[in-house]
């Protein structure tokens, strides 16, 4: 076992690190996120762009369609470096980065062609349409947005909800039904729909977290998609998403475990500044010993995620690993930023600082892109136990 990084991966994370300190410190991310997203003008439209200036929307993106290459760690500690400062709005580059992956994997070549570059140079955004109203955890058994073959296309009618950045994106990758099949897994087909038309109207949730970046109610009334904008096999788009969702899960880990390292920096500068009863805050041994859990639960989170990570670009099988490593980091971060919270005390509650901001933002990661429940499932089951659902 070697636990050291290369010497290309120490000099990325310094670098994304730098990068973030320099373009964007914690306070003007906390000014950043209040902006609430009601209709996209608050949409963080030059942050999307500062990432793709910096290359960063290519990471993880093969050289030959403008990207720059690397696995799922590199990915990993872009996302981690990324998050320490941004919180949840790391995640504008999680979907662009899903989203380029599907499409440079799936997609035939004229639109992998078309597409992956453009958004890879930030020209072109694509968000991730999956989640119904009626179906989230329960995708397959509950989703109803179907798709109709007509004459060079697909017409689509349904519903799709939490669609982050549909708002403000050209296209939607979006999984609708094809067929009834037996399968319930079988008759799914993913498309890349233009957003641009009147059959499709996109409208932000008002939300916990990451309040500058809509997630949206999708309604589609007659949406039409051209034929070329099928991605993969008709018919076979669920098993197509399944071999992007470990890398996904990854990611998330990623950002959670970037959370949490924020939550100890702040944790440990408010301890040493802030006095009572003639001490240092941190002079207390119940701060101390939070923060030295903080510390410790961020090891672990570092553990779980860089061996998924590892595991993954060994072309290893993550499906327990990488569910597993966005469970743990996602409860850990939210521990710890609850923690945070109680060392800042009223100033913890105060918008003014960066602890309630992450507290919001990372009590999300419980929930999608899987529930931490649905990953207890998968973690049962791989132990031999049936399945309970
Ligand atoms: C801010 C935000 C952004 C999002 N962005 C996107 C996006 O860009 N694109 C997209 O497609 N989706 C997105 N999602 C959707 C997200 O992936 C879903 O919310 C998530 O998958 C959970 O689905 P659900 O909300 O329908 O919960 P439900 O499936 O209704 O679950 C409700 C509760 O029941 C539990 N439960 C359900 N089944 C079981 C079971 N078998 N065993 C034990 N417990 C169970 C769940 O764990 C949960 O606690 C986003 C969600 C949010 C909140």
């Amino acid at each position: 076992m070697d636990f050291r990084f290369t010497d290309e991966e120490d000099d990325f994370r310094r670098s994304v690190r730098d990068w973030v300190n320099d373009k964007y410190p914690k306070a003007k991310c906390n000014e950043l996120e209040r902006q609430e997203d009601h209709d996209g003008s608050n949409f963080p439209h030059e942050y999307f762009k500062d990432l793709a200036d910096a290359g960063f929307l290519g990471v993880g993106i093969d050289e030959s369609l403008g990207g720059q290459g690397g696995g799922a760690m590199m990915q990993s500690l872009l996302m981690e470096e990324l998050a320490r400062n941004l919180a949840g709005l790391t995640w504008v580059w999680g979907i662009s980065s899903f989203c380029a992956k599907s499409i440079q994997k799936f997609a035939s070549p004229a639109i992998r062609d078309e597409f992956v570059p453009a958004m890879v140079a930030g020209e072109k955004k694509v968000a991730i349409a999956i989640t119904e109203p009626g179906a989230g955890t329960d995708l397959l058994g509950g989703m109803i947005t179907r798709a109709k073959k007509v004459d060079g296309g697909y017409v689509i009618n349904g519903a799709k909800i939490w669609s982050t950045m549909a708002h403000v994106s050209d296209f939607l990758l979006l999984l609708a039904k094809t067929n009834e099949g037996e399968k319930s897994s079988f008759g799914k087909t993913l498309f890349l729909v233009p957003t641009d038309q009147p059959g499709l109207v996109a409208t932000p949730i008002p939300k916990l977290g990451m309040r500058c970046v809509g997630s949206c109610e999708v309604q589609l009334d007659d949406a039409f998609v051209p034929d070329t904008h099928v991605i993969g096999e008709v018919d076979r788009g669920w098993n197509h998403i399944l071999t992007t969702l470990n890398n996904e899960r990854i990611l998330v880990a990623a950002l959670a475990t970037g959370v949490l390292r924020g939550v100890l920096e702040d944790s440990i500068a408010y301890a040493q500044e802030r006095r009572a009863f003639g001490h240092a805050i941190g002079d207390f041994q119940v701060i101390q010993h939070w923060i030295a859990d903080m510390k410790m639960k961020l090891s672990q989170a570092e553990l779980l995620t860089y061996k998924a990570a590892w595991m993954y670009d060994q072309g290893m099988d993550t499906g327990v690993e990488s569910s597993a490593a966005k469970a743990i980091a996602a409860e850990y971060a939210t521990w710890a930023a609850d923690r945070g919270l109680q060392i800042l005390g009223g100033m913890g509650y105060s918008a003014e600082f960066d602890m309630q901001r992450y507290w919001r933002d990372v009590r999300l990661y419980q929930i999608g892109p899987v529930t931490n429940e649905m990953v207890r499932n998968i973690v049962a089951q791989s132990l031999g136990l049936d399945r309970s659902f």
